[in-house]
């Protein structure tokens, strides 16, 4: 009530964002304000395109601006591995990795029976078609190192072992330069079910 309308408006949109409080909401509305027009419209442009022209891969349920994606579309990539993932950033980060050159399924979240997320509230469905293609041998489950990742984790290889597929887990353990003493239970559980012999 103490800001003119339109300044309240932007704030109360920007306070909609996630992990965007009702200060850093104002510091952002004003930055706004401060802005050169162009570049403003530059701003509102990016994210009504975001919502017009971004659709799901019917393929891997990754963001994509063409359908399939590029990924899913390219014929270079080995269709015979798929890499499992939660969410879109997470395809970024392995791409970035420049290693990895098979497919990938986008889950959009993970299992938390705690938050109520069960199963079908999660790409699984569409991954279980995929399985279907007998071009499949190796399934890569690359969820995140947490209690939901692992528990999705553990769900798809459950899940998935009927079809006769390789299920594979990304290798887990302490961060390089963590401390033994920082590190959570899962990932210091997971440290010493993974260990090697060394000579
Ligand atoms: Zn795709």
């Amino acid at each position: 009530m103490f800001y003119p309308e339109p300044i309240a408006k932007l704030i109360d949109a920007f306070s909609r964002l996630p992990g965007i409080g009702p200060k850093t909401a104002a510091r952002l509305a004003f930055f706004v304000l401060r802005m050169k027009e162009e570049d403003v419209i530059d701003f509102a442009k990016a994210l009504v395109n975001v919502k017009r022209n971004l659709t799901y891969c019917s393929v891997c349920c990754n963001v994509t601006d063409t359908n399939p994606c590029r990924i899913c579309s390219d014929k270079m990539r080995d269709a015979s591995v798929i890499c499992a993932v939660q969410e879109p950033k997470d395809v970024v980060a392995m791409e970035r990795m420049k290693e990895f050159t098979g497919q990938y399924h986008v889950l959009h979240g993970a299992i938390s029976p705690m938050e109520g997320v069960g199963p079908d509230d999660i790409k699984i469905a569409e991954l279980v078609k995929r399985l279907g293609d007998e071009r499949v041998q190796e399934l890569i489950l690359a969820t995140n190192p947490n209690i939901e990742g692992e528990a999705t984790a553990m769900y798809l290889s459950r899940l998935v072992k009927p079809f006769g597929i390789k299920v594979t887990r990304i290798a887990r353990g302490l961060p390089v330069g963590g401390d033994l003493e920082y590190a959570d239970e899962v990932t210091l559980s997971q440290a010493l079910e993974g260990r090697r012999e060394i000579f």
